[in-house]
């Protein structure tokens, strides 16, 4: 079966979720080589097993992660011109995105960013106007690079026995404009990544002020979920924009998404209409919301969330 490409997505050896998913995809199109860039691979290794890998390339010359994004570039450029990949996969995120674009440019292919499925023959899915329309698109000319949205598929594990290659690339001088002078680590909380949480807990406008979110943070906190947020109790300042999840927020697609106090308009649902299990809690039977939902709790969030809280302390 002929290769095609995973660019790994991980901060200094910690493997996102993304790179499951996309190993994952690979999987159904062909060989998935991973391509593993910069140092850290020795701890990751066996996480690209486990979701079969069929191969890595690793490139764990420092000075590829050294600076910015171009290196990444130049790296796939070669080992697509030596190994003649099927397709190149990588995360539709900013740093993916700019690498997918780079990239066409250096082997004179398409790109389809923003990618939610691949179908034979390396046609992309898009979800646009908010999920109200689906799109079907194929790069026309060259290898195709795709940039695939994150939580767009599932990850399956197959454990795998993959080869190891070791490869580098002489970087060119425009690859070196941009270095990198300092990285810093974002403080983790306590509550689990919003992209990557298994069960999401977000709070609209109905939840009235900063400080009633304390009954989202508590219900989620009692579920081990991430907390997230609509636009409206983003914009208004209760919690942070980082936490907004929508067509200009986050996308999420967890095995479960309670909506509390959100009506369900279409930008808020681009970025959670994928989630496996939604419940909503709204006081108005008529709230949009309703329609999405498997299952809906007609009723004021001040008095569910909190016996909701309780019924589920009750039971750990
Ligand atoms: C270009 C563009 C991009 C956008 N991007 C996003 C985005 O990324 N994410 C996003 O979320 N929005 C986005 N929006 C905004 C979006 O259109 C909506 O305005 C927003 O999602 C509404 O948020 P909400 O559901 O919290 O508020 P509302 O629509 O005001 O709904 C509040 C809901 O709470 C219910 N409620 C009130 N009190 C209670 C109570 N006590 N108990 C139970 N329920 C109660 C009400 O019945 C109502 O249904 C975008 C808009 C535009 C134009």
């Amino acid at each position: 079966m002929a290769e095609i490409l995973v660019l790994v997505d991980h901060v200094d050896g910690e493997v996102k979720k993304v790179t499951f998913e996309l190993l994952t995809l690979a999987r159904r199109h062909g060989d998935a080589a991973a391509v593993w860039v910069g140092p850290g691979y020795e701890g990751a290794k066996d996480k690209l097993a486990e979701y079969g890998a069929a191969k890595v390339y690793v490139a764990a010359d420092e000075e590829l992660t050294s600076y910015v994004v171009a290196p990444k570039a130049e790296l796939l450029a070669q080992l697509v011109a030596d190994r003649s990949p099927a397709a190149v996969l990588v995360a539709a995120t900013g740093e993916g995105k700019e690498i997918a674009g780079r990239l066409a440019v250096k082997i004179d292919s398409g790109v389809l960013t923003d990618v939610v499925d691949v179908a034979d023959g390396f046609v992309g899915e898009h979800s646009i106007f908010g999920g109200a329309i689906v799109s079907h698109a194929k790069v026309s000319k060259g290898t195709p690079i795709i940039a695939v949205r994150p939580n767009s598929t599932a990850p399956e594990a197959a454990p795998s026995s993959p080869a190891e290659e070791q490869v580098s690339v002489t970087l060119s001088d425009a690859a070196k404009a941009a270095k990198v002078v300092e990285k810093v680590v974002q403080e983790k909380g306590e509550r689990p990544e919003l992209t990557e949480a298994a069960i999401v807990v977000s709070g609209g406008r109905g939840v009235g002020g900063a400080d009633n979110f304390k009954l989202i943070e508590e219900l989620a906190d009692s579920l081990g979920a991430a907390v997230g947020a609509s636009r409206a109790a983003t914009d208004a300042g209760w919690y942070p924009h980082t936490f907004q999840v929508g067509q200009t927020g986050k996308t999420v697609s967890p095995q479960l998404y309670i909506a509390v106090g959100i009506s369900g308009a279409i930008q808020h649902r681009a970025g959670m209409q994928t989630s496996k299990t939604i419940v909503a809690i709204n006081k108005d039977p008529e709230a949009p919301i309703f329609e999405l939902v498997d299952y809906g709790i007609v009723g004021d969030l001040f008095q569910v969330a909190p016996q909701l809280t309780e019924e589920i302390t009750k039971r750990k």
